[in-house]
């Protein structure tokens, strides 16, 4: 049987609380291997305090992984020679439209779910204009460049999920690519977005098992684009159900009673944490027992 490479891939952009804990214990459980990625590509959010503090929080949860850890910051070379891949193959373009641009268009788009953002490249000229002027771009993939460079492939993408969408989808899945328009990959100022990051990152660390909250089931079209337009291998995916905070809403920083670090700080203990998330107070998988008790 192959072996199973599961992450878990937090944003050092806060402290973890109940719902990473949560992800952390599900891809734990269910990797022969169990990986934790540092995804810190947005430097001005992220911070090495964090970074530290949640290396403790899965200590003190009892979880042991792989060492060392990829820092997503540390990589930026990687994600670049993706996007060169793509650029050479004339799957992306340069979006110069600004936040206010993009958000006057879409009020006065006809009412109704705001559309996927579906755009092209400059004329040349302006392009060149643009640039020289030193005017901020961020590039998109073009999702009319990536239908016409897989023709019939592109509308037979799926996926296989082993958790759970928002509306239990489950099992094989059509992958829909073109709901999420043309995606940012690179934005300005930061040499990558999120979706070219995660395939990339999943594939060079083996990872065939993707765990993550149902929040990011929408990404999974996008990224099984992405993963085939650049010959990556697809992996699984594992999505489960967002944990709510006690007023019934997602976790957010204001939540600062609800991190790990104030449970632990009231006298939490792992054990009643694990219990009270439904994960068995031993090793949830024979691998992590085995992980857990130090053998290689
Ligand atoms: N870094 C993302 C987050 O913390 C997760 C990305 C992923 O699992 O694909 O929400």
């Amino acid at each position: 049987m192959t072996e199973r490479v599961a992450r878990f891939a937090p944003s050092p952009s806060g402290y973890l609380h109940r719902g990473h804990a949560y992800s952390a214990l599900t891809a734990a459980g269910a990797g022969d291997r169990f990986i934790v990625r540092i995804e810190d590509i947005d430097t001005a959010r992220c911070r090495r305090e964090f970074e530290a503090a949640l290396f403790e929080d899965l200590a003190w949860l009892g979880l042991r992984w792989e060492t060392p850890v990829r820092r997503q910051s540390d990589h930026t070379g990687d994600y670049q020679a993706a996007l060169e891949r793509l650029r050479g193959a004339g799957l992306v373009y340069r979006c110069f439209k600004t936040r206010a641009e993009l958000m006057d268009e879409s009020a006065r788009a006809p009412h109704g779910p705001v559309a996927p953002y579906i755009g092209s490249a400059l004329p040349a000229a302006e392009e060149a204009r643009r640039l020289a002027a030193g005017e901020p771009f961020a590039w998109r993939l073009s999702i009319g460049a990536a239908k016409a460079r897989l023709g019939a492939a592109f509308d037979q993408l799926d996926f296989v999920e082993e958790g759970g969408g928002p509306n239990g989808e489950h099992g094989r899945l059509s992958a829909a690519p073109e709901a999420a328009g043309d995606v940012i990959l690179a934005r300005k100022g930061l040499g990558v977005a999120y979706h070219l990051a995660v395939v990339v990152d999943d594939a060079l660390q083996g990872v065939n098992l993707v765990v993550r909250g149902a929040d990011l089931f929408e990404a999974v079209g996008v990224q099984r684009l992405l993963q085939t337009l650049l010959d990556l291998p697809a992996p699984a995916y594992h999505h489960h159900p967002i944990r709510l905070g006690p007023d019934g809403k997602r976790y957010a920083k204001r939540d600062r009673a609800e991190t790990l670090r104030a449970l632990r700080a009231g006298g939490m203990t792992p054990a009643a944490l694990r219990s009270e998330l439904g994960f068995p107070n031993r090793a949830s998988s024979p691998a992590e027992a085995k992980r857990n008790a130090g053998d290689p």
